[in-house]
């Protein structure tokens, strides 16, 4: 099978399990993003891809081959850490060339491939350049161009824009997806930002706890989370209880019995004057941002959070009614909560 599969792969650390017995297939060409809360093992799943470390059990194969125990050097990966590893002594160009030049490649080669490289990621003459010179922004790409100048067949990216700030990160965020794109190369990122995750994964893997929760593209874990903890990593949600088949009062479809609990987005509880829909609420806090307005209900005892479009007005105290499609709710299995 071509692409990375990882099979039953396990790392202990003396009595911490990082990673537990986890299966993952990625598709050649895709976006893999590793998701989840500090600890839950993304950065030492990425290390065992890389060879950095070594797996306690368990096989990693690449396109058909068992890579479990082949070192580093010879993975053909690249790799973009947090810290970047950039060399502050030498020149932009010295930094992107180094990994050709400790493989042998001419000076001459290696300047063409520099700057094919600076062009790949929009920084087109800087190779004479000091790496001092460079804003964080800028850095992030020579370290990106680095990585990717001996051809790698897979990349490997730990938190790689975590270092830079909101704006710059969200614009880094779509460059680096579309370089991803052009280039066609397999490419496996490590985030705890749920949002860097759903603008550039083709799949996100949710981790806890060193086993996946789940493996799916980014709007199928918004929409379908597999259960309460997913639903709640993953933007903002309404963890509400069911009560036989009712949800607030109000009853759902159900062809046998419902698990304790479900998830219900923001937006999708529309408030209604008082009277009109089937669950009575009162309005606890309203943060009007701007391009919407979050409010807080008080549902019977229970809080519910919702989101309306712009100029929604409403008061505190005020009493209303709540709808929620059943569409809109997904109720967990019982043991699949948090
Ligand atoms: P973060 O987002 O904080 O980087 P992470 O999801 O990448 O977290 P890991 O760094 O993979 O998590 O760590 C997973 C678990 O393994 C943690 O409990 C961590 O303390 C432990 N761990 C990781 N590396 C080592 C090590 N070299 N020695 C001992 N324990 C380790």
């Amino acid at each position: 099978m071509s692409g990375l599969t990882l099979s039953s792969i396990s790392k202990r650390f003396g009595e911490v399990n990082a990673v537990e017995a986890l299966d993952l297939h990625v598709e050649p060409g895709s976006f893999v993003c590793l998701l989840g809360p500090s600890g839950c093992g993304k950065t030492t799943l990425l290390r065992m891809i890389a060879g950095l470390d070594e797996p306690t059990s368990g096989t990693i194969r690449f396109d058909g081959e068992d890579i479990t125990a082949r070192p580093v050097h010879r993975r053909e990966i690249g790799m973009v850490f947090q810290s970047l590893a950039l060399f502050p002594h030498l020149s932009v160009g010295d930094n992107i060339a180094y990994p050709l030049a400790i493989r042998g490649v001419d000076r001459k080669a290696r300047a063409a491939r520099v700057e094919e490289l600076l062009d790949l990621v929009r920084l087109p003459g800087v190779a004479g350049r000091a790496i001092t010179q460079l804003s964080g922004g800028q850095r992030q790409r020579v370290a990106i161009a680095r990585a990717l100048s001996v051809s790698p067949r897979l990349f490997l990216l730990d938190e790689p824009l975590s270092a830079l700030d909101a704006k710059l990160r969200e614009a880094m965020q779509v460059e680096l997806r579309q370089l991803q794109q052009r280039l066609g190369i397999t490419t496996i990122v490590v985030t705890h930002d749920q949002r860097e995750a759903m603008t550039m994964a083709d799949r996100i893997v949710v981790m806890r706890s060193g086993r996946i929760q789940q493996e799916a593209p980014p709007v199928e874990i918004y929409r379908r989370p597999a259960n309460a903890f997913v639903a709640d990593f993953i933007g903002q949600t309404n963890l509400l209880p069911v009560e036989g088949n009712a949800l607030l009062g109000m009853a759902l479809p159900a062809a046998g019995p419902l698990g304790p609990l479900a998830s219900v987005r923001p937006e999708d509880v529309s408030i209604r004057p008082a009277g009109e829909a089937p669950i009575e609420a009162r309005v606890a806090f309203v943060r009007d941002i701007g391009s919407s307005v979050e409010i807080h209900l008080d549902a019977g005892g229970t809080r519910v959070v919702a989101l309306a479009p712009a100029g929604a007005r409403l008061t505190v105290g005020e009493t209303v009614s709540l709808a929620i499609e059943a569409g809109a709710v997904t109720v967990f299995a019982q043991g699949a909560a948090a």
